[in-house]
């Protein structure tokens, strides 16, 4: 069972990690709350999810299916708004359309048409993400920049889908000024392709190390896990 300390601590991890935000928001001249937390909860127990719902979050980020399935049967009494944030794999995509309510990870067509033909009637479409490659061969996930429009058009006619934004994992970048120059780029493509596709809203980057550039950058959505 979890004791006192560790309700204190994630609670008071969660407002330090949110007081930061706002900073951040603050000195990029952001608008306050334009920059929502997606609490990563890989490689948490149930039992500490709990103590940040208590907190107030209610986003969560997981990214393999294995992991993420006895913690959402655990979690199902609360109203907890999952993401599903890591590789997508064919023979999973089913699970995914029907217990989360985001994908940030769909880099491909074929994956794309199955997560909507996937998507139970019952709920309402799928929140997708498109997610971009900026490293080159570096990385296998993700699409190039170039490639994206193309994926983004085919993302946007998919009847069970709602295309969202774009979301990336760079390279950890050593300074904040390196950090920027590559979500720079991500964060063009996304006011391009925002003037075709009016349900454009988020832009899915920054993590631990690199949301203050992120926010820098017109992030809308930062996924922490530390
Ligand atoms: C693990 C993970 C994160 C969080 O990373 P931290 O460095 O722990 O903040 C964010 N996004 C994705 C896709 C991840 O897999």
């Amino acid at each position: 069972m979890a004791n006192e300390d560790d309700v204190i601590s994630i609670a008071d991890h969660l407002n330090a990690v949110r007081l930061q935000v706002a900073a951040y928001e603050k000195k990029y001249r952001r608008p306050s709350h334009s920059v929502t937390l997606l609490a990563v909860s890989k490689q948490q127990s149930v039992e500490h999810i709990l103590q940040a719902v208590q907190a107030g979050q209610l986003m969560f980020g997981e990214n393999y299916w294995q992991e993420a399935r006895p913690k959402l049967a655990a979690l199902q009494a609360y109203p907890i708004e999952w993401h599903f944030i890591g590789p997508l794999q064919a023979n999973k995509t089913q699970k995914i359309a029907e217990h989360f309510a985001w994908v940030h990870s769909v880099d491909s067509e074929k994956l794309a048409r199955r997560l909507s033909e996937q998507r139970p009637a019952h709920l309402p479409p799928l929140n997708v993400c498109l997610q971009v490659n900026l490293d080159g061969e570096a990385s296998k996930s993700g699409v190039s920049i170039e490639e994206a429009p193309i994926l983004a058009a085919k993302m946007a006619c998919l009847p069970r889908l709602m295309f969202r934004g774009l979301m990336c994992i760079p390279r950890p970048g050593q300074h904040v000024t390196q950090q920027r120059q590559v979500f720079h780029r991500l964060s063009i493509l996304y006011l391009a392709l925002k003037t075709q596709f009016p349900s454009l809203d988020t832009l899915s980057m920054g993590m631990s190390q690199d949301y203050e550039a992120a926010i820098a950058e017109g992030a809308t959505c930062i996924r922490i896990g530390k």
